[in-house]
């Protein structure tokens, strides 16, 4: 799937590329009710299309056709097989269109179509396979009961799920939920974010043709605090499914509280810590892994390194390392295939992160490297060297291209550190002792602890956050699938005493 085209290529696509300019409800595309909203080219400032966002009202008769096709159970009822089946087309028809659906994230997003084409395609299309092909090896339980009962526990799709996403891997991160919910037999409601809703709604396009019915899968483009909240209130949709910040996350659990205590499951920020220990091997490698872990995607991700955690003993010789890998990345225009870093995925972001920067410079933090142009909304790398830990550029997530070089004195103090925070999403350790590495792998609070490498796992292992990373299930792996499942049990009673007997005792 690596079959990138050339840079002349994909500005030809962008050219001649349809974009969606309309929310899908129940099998077509139709205007949301609500204001219309510009979506921008954060590496031009070009309005790529105008989108009439979902109401309230729209949301509402959106549900109310999800429902009706749940009810109807032409998708929630069908044999495993037929939707495993429908979900592998789906898959063929996202690699048939794979340049379309790259150009249109990277124009969407700002993401450099190395990336696009590289990594989020094929990732995205690898999570609904791996999901479809699992739904009909999925055996259900039956209870340790005495002879006197039979007792089964079934698990059942949930019902009306929501799905509000963030921007930062648009494709990806919807791939992470209707895999595994549709696979499960959910009627599935995608909430884009505001910024990004294009290759959503031209998935809920290629859905329809793979054949998942009408209502199954709608697109509902919209604000958070119009069409977020009216989901998060909404009395007939049974479950969110929520990836982006801590914040909105507290609000959905209220969402729930104040409607129908619909099932709530957040993915959240983090601010994730790398160990480099006094015995790390291959420093040159390390530095490799935190450069990608660091700044791919522009440091816009939930899982970046944020906070390297260096024994003092290292720090000089990791310094140099990294400014030597960083000088490796091409930053430009995204839709140009050499490049591995492309722009902000908004004006308003490019500010918070500024604002940070701000912050930074207020306070003299030593920058090693790292610059900010104000007039083309664009940053590079940049790297602080010796943080104070408590500073609020080594406590708060940044979400852009910002790292912290924070020096410990031995393995205990750097892993006193990397715990001392309210996030808890990943973590990597660079150690040339395993032991030392699981020791600290144990003791570190995180969903995802990587030893000697930068990553996330794959799709066959579970994917969320400790703390306040995190709430309510994990992502990937089967784990997905007890998130978009309910459980019933059966209980059969299978004592034979009759009432003849009854009536002897
Ligand atoms: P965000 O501001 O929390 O937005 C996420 C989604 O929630 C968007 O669709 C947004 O709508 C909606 N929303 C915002 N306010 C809302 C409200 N009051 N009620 C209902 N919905 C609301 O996050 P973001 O800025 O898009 O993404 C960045 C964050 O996502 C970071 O914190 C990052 O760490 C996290 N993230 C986590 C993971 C993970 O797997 N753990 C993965 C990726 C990103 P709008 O369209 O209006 O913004
Ligand atoms: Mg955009």
């Amino acid at each position: 799937m690596s079959d990138l085209q050339s840079y002349e290529d994909y500005k030809a696509l962008a050219e001649q590329i349809r974009l969606p300019s309309a929310a899908f409800i129940n099998g077509a595309y139709q205007a949301g009710g609500g204001v219309n909203m510009d979506i921008i080219n954060p590496a031009t400032g070009d309005i790529l299309t105008t989108i009439a966002m979902t109401n309230a009202e729209t949301t509402d008769y959106a549900t109310s056709k999800a429902r009706e096709a749940f009810d109807q159970g032409q998708w929630s009822r069908c044999h495993p097989a037929e939707r495993k089946e429908i979900l592998i087309r789906l898959c063929k028809l996202m690699t048939r269109n794979r340049h379309e659906l790259a150009v249109m994230e990277s124009l969407d997003s700002g993401k450099p179509i190395q990336d696009c084409a590289t990594i989020d395609l094929p990732e995205a299309i690898n999570c609904i396979k791996w999901h479809a092909e699992a739904i009909d090896k999925i055996y259900d339980d039956v209870a340790p009961t005495g002879e006197d009962a039979m007792a089964m526990i079934i698990r059942q799709p949930i019902g009306v799920v929501g799905c509000v996403l963030p921007w930062n891997f648009p494709l990806l991160m919807m791939a992470w939920k209707i895999g595994p919910a549709l696979a499960a037999g959910n009627s599935v409601m995608i909430k884009p974010a505001e910024e990004t809703p294009l290759t959503a709604l031209r998935m809920a396009e290629l859905a329809l043709e793979a054949g998942i019915p009408r209502g199954v899968f709608q697109v509902l483009p919209g604000d958070g605090l119009t069409t977020g909240q009216a989901m998060g209130l909404h009395p007939d949709i049974d479950m969110i499914s929520f990836t982006g910040s801590t914040e909105t996350g507290r609000h959905f659990l209220r969402y729930s509280a104040q409607s129908n205590l619909k099932k709530i499951t957040l993915e959240c920020g983090g601010k994730n810590p790398c160990l480099v220990l006094k015995d790390a091997e291959y420093i040159n490698k390390v530095a490799e892994h935190i450069a990608m872990g660091a700044f791919w995607n522009m440091g816009q991700n939930c899982s970046a390194i944020s906070r390297v955690i260096v024994d003092k003993s290292r720090a000089d010789e990791l310094r140099k390392a990294l400014l030597f890998h960083i000088g490796q990345f091409h930053q430009g225009d995204p839709l140009d295939p050499k490049n591995r870093l492309g722009v902000l995925v908004s004006d308003t972001h490019f500010s918070k992160v500024k604002s940070f920067l701000d912050k930074a410079a207020k306070d003299k933090l030593p920058a090693i490297c790292g610059s900010v142009n104000a007039k083309e909304k664009q940053i590079t790398p940049t790297v602080f060297y010796d943080v104070d830990p408590a500073h609020i550029l080594a406590t708060d997530e940044v979400f852009g291209p910002v790292l912290c070089l924070i020096l410990a004195t031995d393995t205990d103090h750097a892993v006193q550190i990397a715990n001392n925070t309210n996030y808890g999403l990943t973590a990597s350790i660079f150690s040339a002792s395993i032991g030392t590495a699981l020791r600290s792998a144990r003791v570190l609070k995180a969903g995802t602890v990587t030893v000697n490498c930068y990553g996330e796992g794959d799709i066959t292992t579970p994917f969320g956050g400790w703390k306040e990373s995190g709430f309510g299930g994990r992502d990937n792996g089967l784990a997905a699938h007890d998130q978009f499942t309910e459980t019933k049990t059966i209980w059969v009673n299978l004592d034979d005493v009759n009432d003849e007997e009854l009536i002897n005792e």
